[in-house]
């Protein structure tokens, strides 16, 4: 696990930290947990996908390792906050509408387990949730973004039924292809964080899922009304 900086600051980041699987339902999870509390919904995988697109469009090959970072390094990622979202920027444009294109759901994870881009979207992830409350989603976040986020879920579903979800929203995505190359490479792999709530919501529909997350954030110290402070850390 990568320790934190010197710059850490000492007071826990108002960042609720929402990891799992691919297709299990953490997005929209925390996509409604964000407007609920009217915190800053942060995708961190859009990111990924992101720097992969900048790798397509620039024709290097995403599993060579020298080629992504030849791109990576003369591109801009940018995330301004718009409408209680980051919106990821590359070299200034938005490019939302392209981030979930079969050829970036299948470039995405080799150009994720390069660990200086991991280090450069570290960064801005950080940046966002040091500046605001932030529900932050993606697969380290509990682990190497924010260890010290107060409040950590992992939201997990069967292989059959996150497929299953995966083809609903009529996308063609190799779900357990991703996984694998996700939880076993070197640099920031998924896994639950130690403390992290695992939440399977294998049998749950979405609104089961945020009831039930809001109900275990209630028994963690987190106001649903008033100023809402993170917890201070045990000793
Ligand atoms: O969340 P989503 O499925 O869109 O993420 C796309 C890919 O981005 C993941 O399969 C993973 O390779 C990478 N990712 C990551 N760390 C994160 C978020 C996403 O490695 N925090």
């Amino acid at each position: 696990m990568t320790t934190l900086d010197d710059s850490t600051p000492a007071v826990p980041p108002l960042v609720i930290a929402i990891d799992g699987p691919a297709a299990s339902g953490k997005s929209s999870v925390a996509r409604e947990l964000a407007a609920h509390l009217g915190w800053t919904y942060v995708n961190t995988g859009n990111m990924y996908r992101a720097a992969t697109l900048a790798v397509i469009l620039a024709d290097a090959d995403p599993t060579d390792e020298s080629a992504v970072l030849e791109v990576i390094d003369r591109t801009e990622f940018t995330c301004p906050v718009r409408d209680g979202r980051s919106v990821i920027l590359v070299n200034g444009a938005d490019v939302d509408g392209e981030l979930n294109s079969e050829p970036v759901n299948k470039a995405v994870s080799h150009v994720a387990r390069i660990p200086k881009v991991r280090a450069i979207l570290l960064d801005l992830q950080r940046g966002i949730g040091r500046s605001q409350p932030s529900v932050m989603e993606g697969r380290d976040i509990g682990t190497v973004i924010f260890p010290d986020a107060p409040w950590k879920f992992y939201i997990d579903a069967s292989e059959e039924v996150r497929a299953k979800r995966r083809g609903l929203q009529g996308l063609t995505d190799s779900v357990r292809d991703r996984d694998r190359m996700d939880s076993t490479r070197k640099t920031a792999p998924l896994m639950a964080a130690a403390d992290a709530v695992v939440v399977d919501s294998s049998e749950m529909n979405l609104a089961e899922v945020v009831a039930h997350v809001r109900a275990l954030l209630a028994s963690r110290s987190f106001p649903e009304t008033g100023p809402v402070q993170a917890p201070a850390a045990s000793a």
